[in-house]
């Protein structure tokens, strides 16, 4: 049998036909040129082994730009997707922690569109530095002497270590070297910042002793670390700060309090458990303080080291700080966000972060209730949708065993066979979807934590476009 010739159109031919001028004119030439010709050979491989229908030259160009402008979409959608996180951790590492405060989306935008004096003194004309545009806030806030500002807490405490502790020995108590994610560890962190590391004390208690048997001609400072994800719970031993503070007073040393999360509030008054805050840390004696900010805090990322003027100053002057500096879009969000800080009573309803952790279970369920019949029936009689409680969590580390009663959603595969799969399967058609939605597996259940669902109806009206999973779950053996 003899194969039928399909005629292949040129490359200008399809670039110059109605259809490759409106890819042209969207991706541009070059990206244009590039996938047409790509087009062109699978075609041409295409069309040697198999008998493919015929068409005309024009139809077929149309059909090889089509082609392109699809390639041409997917290589050009963004690899950092927005997603709703149903997972029921607010501060969700993985998902890029805090969501922005509209004040500090805005600042940010605008940081971004035109210069800005951003190490310049308008009033003297002469160099300026740029932590002095939030050094006021901060201090007005934390009650501190004095501010620097750098990429994350792991570069405060970076720089801190590098900066006073270079050469010589640093004390910390072995309850409280933690691992946070994947590479953060307090051990490597010290090595990698020059400074040797004088673990005391055993994993669940120290005392005061500890620190004072240990204190020699080569310690360079006492540091505290907020065991942020975990708990040392049972026998356990810990030296406060307000302790620490007077020994380090007595014998000439800087105690360094890194706090991890860092809350500026007392979050009791919002109905949360009360986390130690920056102010506490200071009050306790802590010469210098360190923490994130967009944990707790609610802002973008960001390293704080607040407290002692001379200390503060040393950091700034280290070299190092250049390389962990701010930049000028986070500096303007940072300094919109600090701002709300200054009507508390406001702060659930500017402060996204906040306003999740403090959203009224009455309302989650409500919403819960909503979304249930639309769910339901996207999910046909694959699976079951029940409205169930979940327990939300703060995440990255700040109150570490505290929950939150949320509510939420959980879809339970109807056939018992293959539920697993099934739910693997139901999970990636979410995440799939034009926004990904990102919940969580649990005791056989694909759940929903509506905590931070505050974009319901593009939730609802997205849920047509799931159809996958009917075909990927029937298609199960
Ligand atoms: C989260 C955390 C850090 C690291 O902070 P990043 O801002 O993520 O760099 C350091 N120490 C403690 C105690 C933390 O909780």
């Amino acid at each position: 049998m003899t194969k039928a010739s399909v005629p292949i159109p040129s490359v200008d031919e399809v670039l110059r036909g109605e259809a490759g001028r409106v890819v042209v004119a969207r991706f541009g030439h070059a990206a244009t040129l590039r996938t047409v010709r790509a087009a062109l050979d699978d075609l041409r491989a295409l069309s040697r082994h198999s008998a493919l229908p015929h068409a005309s030259r024009e139809d077929t160009a149309a059909t090889i730009a089509a082609r392109a402008a699809e390639g041409l979409e997917a290589e050009d959608a963004p690899r950092l997707r927005r997603v709703l996180n149903l997972t029921g951790t607010v501060l969700h590492t993985n998902l890029g922690r805090a969501v922005l405060a509209e004040e500090a989306v805005t600042a940010a935008a605008a940081a971004m569109r035109a210069p800005a004096a951003l190490e310049f003194d308008l009033e003297s004309g002469s160099r300026g530095e740029r932590d002095d545009i939030v050094r006021g806030l901060i201090c007005e806030l934390t009650g501190a002497e004095d501010a620097v500002l750098v990429n994350n807490n792991a570069s405060a405490i970076l720089l801190v270590l590098n900066t006073l502790a270079l050469g010589k020995e640093s004390i910390v108590s072995r309850g409280e070297l933690i691992e946070i994610g994947g590479s953060f560890r307090m051990p490597d962190i010290m090595a990698r910042a020059g400074t040797r590391l004088r673990e005391i004390g055993t994993t669940n208690r120290t005392h005061l002793r500890d620190y004072t048997d240990a204190i020699g001609p080569e310690t360079a400072m006492l540091l505290k670390v907020h065991t942020s994800n975990y708990l040392v719970q049972g026998f356990t031993k810990e030296v406060g700060t307000n302790e620490l503070a007077v020994l380090a007073r007595e014998k000439h040393l800087p105690l360094v309090d890194d706090l991890g999360s860092g809350t500026l509030i007392d979050l009791a008054k919002y109905g949360l458990r009360r986390e130690r805050t920056v102010q506490d840390a200071l009050k306790d004696g802590a010469d210098l303080v360190t923490f994130s900010g967009d944990k707790l805090l609610g802002g973008p990322q960001a390293g704080f080291i607040v407290g002692r003027r001379d200390l503060v100053r040393a950091c700034a002057k280290n070299p190092i700080k250049r390389a962990v500096r701010l930049d000028k879009i986070r500096l303007a969000a940072l300094e919109a966000t600090l701002k709300l800080y200054r009507d508390p009573d406001r702060l659930p309803d500017r402060l996204p972060t906040l306003g999740y952790l403090t959203r009224p279970l009455d309302d989650i369920r409500a919403q819960a209730e909503r979304v249930e019949g639309p769910l339901a029936r996207t999910m046909g009689d694959l699976f079951d949708v029940a409205i169930c409680d979940c327990t939300s969590q703060i995440g990255s580390g700040a109150l570490p065993l505290e929950t939150i009663p949320s509510a939420g959603l959980a879809m339970t595969p109807r056939a018992r066979k293959q539920s697993g799969r099934q739910l693997e399967a139901l999970a990636g058609a979410f995440r799939r979807l034009p926004v990904p939605v990102i919940g969580h597996i649990e005791k056989g259940a694909l759940v929903f934590d509506l905590r931070c669902l505050d974009a319901e109806t593009l939730f609802v009206e997205q849920l047509e476009k799931l159809t996958i999973v009917r075909s990927e779950a029937e298609a199960e053996p």
